[in-house]
């Protein structure tokens, strides 16, 4: 594992839980090697996590559409900027080069990013650890919606196992180095086509 692409917010959030959940998460990346690719932004989260993981000697890797320069202005020190044309050629360029995906509390942005990678390993195009970042309780209520999702019958149990809540970066990351993709049964049947 090399590279993490991180899903985080283009706002700062209402406590310093998420200055503090962003710091850690940098600090973590970087003592371990591990490249950041993200959103290319010095705002928010975003920035807070860019500035964190270059503080402390890591790489970082911004993936930038040029019409969001101006509003989500480009994080000048980075590692390597990559300028894209669209929100889905973001996406996808995060996704081929990140070996796992994080999501730091953030808005609607990060939660279409996070169930885009989601989504995706459900479907078994992809094998990448897929870790959300519960810090101050704000992913709490994703939690029981997955878990709902479950009880209700719309989610698979197994794919249930591919969402990886956790607290602490470091236990997520660690967690991230030994996962396992589960093994996914045939997605639809013949009989449901
Ligand atoms: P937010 O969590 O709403 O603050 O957004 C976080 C980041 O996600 C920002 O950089 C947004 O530009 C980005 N974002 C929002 N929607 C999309 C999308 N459809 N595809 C790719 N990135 C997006």
């Amino acid at each position: 594992m090399k590279k993490i692409a991180v899903f985080c917010g283009s706002k700062e959030g209402a406590t310093p839980v998420y200055r503090e959940a962003a710091e850690r998460l940098g600090k973590e990346l970087a003592k371990r090697g591990l490249t950041l690719v993200y959103g290319g932004s010095r705002v928010g989260t975003m920035g807070m996590l860019a500035d964190s993981v270059l503080a402390h000697g890591g790489q970082a890797i911004g993936v930038l559409p040029t019409f969001l320069e101006e509003r989500e202005i480009a994080h000048p020190n980075l590692t390597e900027l990559i300028l894209v044309e669209s929100m889905h050629e973001r996406k996808a360029k995060m996704t081929e080069l990140a070996d796992g995906f994080i999501a730091l509390p953030g808005g609607p942005g990060t939660m279409e990013e996070l169930f885009e990678v989601f989504t995706w390993a459900q479907l078994g195009l992809h094998e990448k650890p897929c870790g959300i970042l519960n810090v101050g309780g704000y992913y709490d209520a994703l939690e029981a919606l997955f878990d709902g999702m479950q009880t209700q019958g719309f989610m698979a149990k197994e794919h249930g196992e591919i969402a990886l809540f956790d607290t602490d970066a470091a236990r997520l990351l660690e967690r991230f180095a030994t996962y396992q993709a589960p093994a996914l049964k045939t997605y639809l049947t013949k009989d449901q086509t």
